[in-house]
C-alpha cells in the first residue's frame, strides 16, 4: 500500500542505537551488561536548572514560544558566546533548537543543495554523513590518524577541495575521537574557507569538556564563514531537555528559523527556562561543570590506563568522554570485537565501523569509576589476562 521513500531507504539507522537494543535485549534476559555504549553524562541535571524548570511550570510559562526561542534566551547565548567563546552573534544572530541535532539538521538543511560536497574529518559522529545525505549532499571523509592523536592537517582538508565543496564541518571536541583541534589548525582552516569561499558548520557540543587543551572556537576567525552550534545537553547533563543553540549570519539563521517554523515550531518552553537558569545563574552552573570535568578527567585516565595495559591501544583523548581502542589483538574486525566485547565479556561498546574507525571500538567514560574498573577486569578475562 506504500512504498518508503528513496531518501530514507538509503538512511542508516544509528548504530549506537544498534548497540543498545541488543545490550538491553540481553538486560532483559537478565544478563547483566555493563554499557559503555551511551554518550550521555551520568551526572543528574543540576539543581539551580531543575528549579527554574519547574517555577516556569507552576507560573503558567508552558505555552509556544517564538520559533527562534524566548527572546531573553537568546540574550543569554548572546552573551555566553561573547563571554566564554568570543563570539560576537547578536541575539538576532542565535536561533535555539531541539538539541544540538535539530541545529544542525536546520543547518544542513539551510546550506546544501543536492550535488554538493562536505568535508568532515574522520572518525566522525555517525550523524553527520547521515543528515548530509538526506540533503543530497555527499560526505567527503578526511581522515586523522590515531597516531596523530587525531589531529586534523588542514593541507589534508585542502586537497579534497573541489569547484562542488560548500561546507566543513567541525566538532572540536571530537566525537568519538576526543581530538580538540588547537588555534593554530582552526586559523588555517578558517583562512582556507575564506580563500575558498567554503562555509564551516562548527558542532562544539563537548566545549566544556576538555582536559589537557583549550577549547578554542573557529567563529573568531571567520566569522561570515561560520555557524557554530553548541548546547544544554553534555555540558549541564541535560540530554533529555533537548536544548541546542547556534549563532551565525544572519541569512543562515533566518533560512534556520524557517525550516523549525514549518517543522518542530521550536523548543519545549520549559526546557528553555531551564537552559536560561544553566546559562545565567553562572556561579552554581561553573561549580557543576568543574566537578563533572574532574571526575571524568579521573575516570579518563583510568580506562585509558587500563586497555593500553591490556594490549589495547588507545590514545589519550584531549576531550569529551569517549576513547576509540584499538580492538585488533582481540579480533581483526570491529564488528566482530565488539560482539565478543557484548556477548563474551558483557561489555557493551559500539563498533568503530559507522565512524570510519576501523579496527577500533568506542567505549564511553560517562560512567562510575567502579564500573569503568569492572569492565577492565571483564575485558581482561576476556583477553586471558590478569587487569
Ligand atoms: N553533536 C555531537 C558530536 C554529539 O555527540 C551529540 C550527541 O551525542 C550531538 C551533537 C547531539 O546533541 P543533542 O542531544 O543536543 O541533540
Amino acid at each position: 500500500p506504500f512504498q518508503l521513500s528513496a531518501r530514507v531507504r538509503t538512511l542508516k539507522p544509528s548504530s549506537t542505537v544498534g548497540v543498545l537494543s541488543r545490550a538491553l535485549e540481553l538486560q532483559r534476559q537478565g544478563v547483566d551488561v555493563i554499557t559503555m555504549s551511551v554518550g550521555e553524562p551520568d551526572f543528574d541535571t543540576p539543581p539551580h536548572i531543575k528549579a527554574a524548570a519547574i517555577a516556569a511550570i507552576e507560573s503558567g510559562r508552558t505555552k509556544y514560544t517564538p520559533v527562534n526561542g524566548l527572546p531573553e534566551l537568546r540574550e543569554a547565548i548572546s552573551a555566553k558566546f561573547r563571554d566564554e567563546n568570543g563570539l560576537t552573534y547578536a541575539p538576532e544572530a542565535v536561533t535555539v533548537t531541539n538539541g544540538g541535532k535539530q541545529a544542525l539538521y536546520n543547518a544542513f538543511f539551510a546550506l546544501l543543495n543536492p550535488g554538493d560536497e562536505v568535508l568532515i574529518p574522520s572518525p566522525y559522529w555517525v550523524s553527520y554523513p547521515e543528515m548530509v545525505a538526506l540533503t543530497g549532499a555527499l560526505p567527503v571523509a578526511v581522515p586523522t590518524p590515531p597516531h596523530s592523536g587525531f589531529l586534523l592537517n588542514p593541507a589534508d582538508l585542502e586537497a579534497r577541495i573541489t569547484p562542488r565543496t560548500r561546507m566543513i564541518v567541525l566538532n572540536s571536541p571530537g566525537n568519538p575521537t576526543g581530538a580538540v583541534f588547537p588555534p593554530e589548525v582552526l586559523r588555517a582552516v578558517a583562512d582556507l574557507a575564506q580563500r575558498h569561499g567554503i562555509m564551516i558548520v562548527t558542532d562544539e557540543m563537548y566545549e566544556h569538556l576538555v582536559y589537557d587543551a583549550e577549547q578554542v572556537s573557529i567563529g573568531r576567525w571567520a566569522p561570515e564563514h561560520t555557524l557554530t552550534v553548541t548546547g544544554a545537553s553534555k555540558a549541564y547533563a541535560m540530554t533529555g531537555w533537548r536544548i541546542g543553540y547556534a549563532g551565525g549570519p544572519l541569512p543562515v539563521i533566518a533560512a534556520m528559523h524557517a525550516l523549525q517554523s514549518q517543522s518542530t515550531s521550536g523548543a519545549s518552553s520549559v526546557s528553555q527556562y531551564a537552559a536560561m537558569a544553566a546559562l545565567t545563574q553562572r556561579e552554581e552552573t561553573a561549580g557543576f561543570i568543574l566537578t563533572a570535568r574532574a571526575a571524568y578527567r579521573e575516570r579518563r585516565d583510568r580506562l585509558v590506563a587500563g586497555l593500553n595495559a591490556l594490549g589495547l591501544r588507545t590514545p589519550t583523548p584531549q576531550g569529551a568522554f569517549y576513547v576509540l581502542a584499538d580492538t585488533t589483538p582481540l579480533h581483526p574486525d570491529e564488528g566482530e570485537a565488539a560482539r565478543l566485547l557484548l556477548d563474551e565479556a558483557r561489555v557493551a561498546v559500539v563498533p568503530g565501523t559507522d565512524f570510519q574507525a576501523p579496527g577500533q571500538v568506542r567505549l564511553s567514560f560517562a560512567t562510575s569509576l567502579e564500573t569503568i574498573e569492572e569492565a577492565l577486569q571483564r575485558i581482561a578475562q576476556l583477553l586471558g589476562e590478569q587487569p
